[in-house]
């Protein structure tokens, strides 16, 4: 399949299909101005974006649903041409409270419909109005859980995922790569022991061999193997370039050398919760 900015989406098993490539949302929301989210996926609708990667715990999903209103109401997009996907965060698992909360999430929105509703991790917390529940000691309050969790996977040149991705060619299931440019390495919650990926020396000499940058360069080797990646930015310039993946391919041997970078590290660990008992990255895959 030709990948082009116009045209590059791909099918899922019921009819629809989603971009390869999407804006990330999430920023730390205690040093973001407000408007910011607003702004970006305005820019980023008019760029060519057409898929919105959002959850209710950015606190910035009024701003995202603004956004994508503001740019139907112009006439630059339909809702149907939007891809938007939410996300039922931890303390919400019961089963009673997914549809309550996916139904704050439009309100929120104020949007009839999102593409797509992902449970965020699969790690329960305990219910209630606190986000990130403790006790007085500081303790973590997590919730019993049998949930059958599906859930995005981190994916870029540092965690290439070969197996997972093998698996779910073979199954006909579609990956969503978080993280996909190596986060903001926020030590709050970043694995720092996994070096700035966008300064990897093979990733640089390949930007330049294509006259592109290092970020491009990690975009396109997963969109180039069918993973769909939803870079996160909130600047103008970098949500283009982020976008202008379409005008050149990586070769077959430049593929593989990329391949060759993975280190099976995760810049999102998630350590601080690694004794719940759902903890999903002490296996394999
Ligand atoms: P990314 O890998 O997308 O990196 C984002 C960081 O890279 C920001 O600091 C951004 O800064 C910077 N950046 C963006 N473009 C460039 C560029 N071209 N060159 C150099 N730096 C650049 O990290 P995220 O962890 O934010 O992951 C992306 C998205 O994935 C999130 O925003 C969220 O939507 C989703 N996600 C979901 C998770 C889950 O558990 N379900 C977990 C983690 C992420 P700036 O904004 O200034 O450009």
């Amino acid at each position: 399949m030709e990948l082009t900015a116009e045209s590059h989406s791909i099918p899922l098993s019921d009819g629809n299909s989603i971009p390869l490539i999407g804006l990330g949302t999430y920023a730390d929301p205690h040093e973001t101005p407000k408007g910011t989210a607003y702004e970006s996926v305005k820019i980023a609708i008019e760029t060519g974006y057409r898929h919105i990667d959002g959850a209710l715990i950015y606190y910035n999903e009024h701003e995202v649903g603004q956004a994508i209103r503001d740019k139907i109401a112009d006439g630059t997009v339909k809702r149907e041409d939007i891809f938007y996907c939410g996300k039922l965060w931890n303390t919400f698992h019961p089963p009673e409270l997914v549809r309550p909360t996916l139904e704050k999430t439009l309100t929120t929105l104020q949007l009839d419909y999102v593409d797509l509703y992902i449970i965020e991790l699969p790690m329960a917390f305990k219910p209630g109005d606190e986000f990130y529940p403790n006790d007085e000691s500081g303790k973590w309050l997590y919730h019993e859980t049998d949930l059958c969790a599906t859930w995005e996977v981190e994916c870029h040149p540092y965690f290439t995922q070969p197996k997972l991705l093998e698996y779910c060619r073979q199954n006909g299931i579609v990956i969503v790569g978080y993280s996909p440019l190596g986060t903001s390495r926020d030590p709050s919650w970043v694995n720092l022991k996994c070096p700035p990926m966008l300064e990897d020396d093979l990733l640089v000499s390949i930007a330049k061999k294509y006259n592109k940058t290092t970020a491009q360069v990690c975009l396109r080797f997963n969109v180039q193997r069918g993973v769909v990646v939803i870079p996160k930015s909130f600047s103008p310039a970098r949500i283009k370039e982020n976008f202008e993946i379409f005008d050149f391919s990586l070769s077959d041997a430049d593929m593989k050398a990329v391949e060759g970078l993975n280190k099976n590290i995760r810049f999102v660990e998630l350590l601080r919760w690694s004794d719940h008992p759902e903890y999903p990255f002490h296996d394999d895959f």
